[in-house]
């Protein structure tokens, strides 16, 4: 089956959506190919009809001033709760009151601005963490790195780091009243709106291009072949899928990508996560130990295999999500989910030193495996060394036909996020109406 479109967006995601939205302000006949059969993308909220706000898989929090979903969040009348809950640490069995916050750490990174070259976020700490006056700071500041950024010292850009500091993306972090799963739902309902086609269950295979025009093939629901033509098209794959190759699932470009965007793919990894939700018959943890953790936000030991859990403070509810990122989600491979689910159950009784009413209190709990996930191959992504303007090389469009989008283009300091791939998918959008008038 043959289509003829405007533009076609690939990937109905935070950038892909925020992208044919605003494309079909400028032509006719837009057409969304997703392959999973929802809209969202890592974006995914889990029906616990108990809970009053589901857990959500992917995305939680919205980070820094994050214009685009503040504005999305204003139509849907949510409301953003910013996370100001206690931090608790664990250090020699028990649970303190955590004074440093990890993110001003962080900080100690900002310094990677004054290296003459860029180096390994390992090789940058190092020093400091031989110091005995910086070796708390430090091991805070790698913590930050491999829980915030999902990344592993060894690869990461210390300098791309910086960056992100830099703009403040770290600087306060809140969750949409009611999650996500609301504004993607307006999202959504605003592209059908406007007139664009959104096709769930329809993976792009191969993407043929020369200026001016694109075909691309693909399956169908029912595995059917179809071939939709177009004169530009937003890409917003994660780099996970577009880095994959040597398999049937890869997606093939017809001609090759230029040399500049594979150097970039190069230098871009994804981040590994394991994010697991539990939720008990009540939230126990409020009660124990004189009620001390009423207020909890957030627990933390860096020495265990989950380094951070946290409450959905300051909503009150019965869910706690565990979380490892970089080196320690690796550390878990080969771990199924339901031996994941129940570590980190055990674990977080071990942690608040209250395991039999872990056990006796849990209800349930579940994960997305995102890593073995075709079509996201990963969380989410960062820089590695010596890749300065990757992100950048990765967002410029080919032959004013192909454009690029999705969190991993975001050169401000907002990859990895959802405001990011958001503000992507409005840039590439722009970039292509424009080029679309310009051939008119
Ligand atoms: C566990 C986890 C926790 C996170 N936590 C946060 C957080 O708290 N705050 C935050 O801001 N960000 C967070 N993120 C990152 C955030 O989810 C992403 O940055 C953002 O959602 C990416 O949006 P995107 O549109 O760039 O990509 P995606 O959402 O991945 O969209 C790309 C779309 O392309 C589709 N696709 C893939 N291959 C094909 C194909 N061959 N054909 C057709 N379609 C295809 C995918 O199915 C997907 O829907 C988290 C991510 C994960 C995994």
């Amino acid at each position: 089956m043959q289509t003829e479109a405007d533009a076609i967006v690939v990937g109905a995601g935070a950038a892909g959506l925020a992208a044919a939205r605003r494309l079909a302000g400028a032509c006719a006949r837009v057409v969304v190919l997703e392959a999973r059969d929802r809209v969202g993308g890592r974006v995914r909220q889990y029906p616990a009809a108990r809970l009053a706000v589901p857990p959500e898989l992917g995305a939680e929090f919205i980070h820094g001033q994050a214009k685009e979903t503040m504005l999305l969040m204003r139509d849907t009348g949510a409301k953003a709760l910013h996370t100001d809950g206690d931090a608790w640490i664990g250090a020699d069995g028990e649970l303190r009151c955590d004074e440093v916050d990890f993110r001003t750490s962080a900080r100690i990174l900002e310094r990677a601005h004054a290296l003459a070259q860029d180096e390994s976020v390992e090789s940058f700490l190092q020093p400091f963490e031989r110091d005995a006056t910086t070796r708390e700071t430090a091991k805070l500041a790698r913590a930050f790195v491999e829980g915030f950024d999902a990344a592993v010292p060894e690869i990461a850009s210390a300098r791309a780091i910086a960056d992100e500091l830099r703009s403040g993306v770290d600087s306060r972090s809140a969750r949409p009243s009611g999650g996500y799963a609301p504004i993607f739902a307006r999202l959504h309902d605003a592209c059908v709106t406007a007139g664009v086609e959104i096709r769930l269950s329809t993976v792009a295979r191969k993407i043929t291009w020369q200026r001016g025009a694109v075909a691309v093939d693909a399956n169908d629901a029912s595995g059917a072949a179809c071939t939709i033509r177009a004169r530009a098209v937003v890409l917003t794959l994660p780099v996970g899928v577009l880095r994959h190759e040597g398999d049937e699932t890869a997606v093939v470009f017809e001609p090759d990508l230029p040399e500049a965007k594979r150097e970039a793919l190069a230098k871009i990894e994804m981040g590994r996560v394991v994010k697991v939700a539990l939720w008990f018959r009540s939230p126990f943890w409020e009660h124990v130990r004189d009620g001390r953790y009423r207020e909890a936000g957030f627990f933390r030991n860096e020495d265990r295999p989950f380094p951070v859990y946290w409450t959905q403070f300051p909503a009150r509810s019965e869910l706690i999500v565990a979380w490892a990122g970089g080196p320690k989600a690796i550390a878990l491979d080969g771990v199924s989910p339901p031996q994941l689910v129940e570590r980190a159950r055990s674990e977080f009784g071990t942690l608040l030193g209250e395991p039999a009413l872990a056990r006796t209190e849990f209800e349930g709990g579940t994960m997305h495996d995102w890593d073995h996930d075709e079509y996201a191959r990963g969380a989410y992504s960062y820089v590695a060394v010596g890749g300065g303007n990757a992100r950048s090389m990765l967002a410029a469009p080919v032959d004013a036909t192909l454009f690029f989008a999705g969190e991993a283009t975001s050169s401000d300091g907002q990859g990895g996020t959802v405001n990011g791939a958001f503000e992507t998918g409005e840039r590439a959008a722009a970039e292509a109406a424009s080029a679309l008038r310009a051939g008119a």
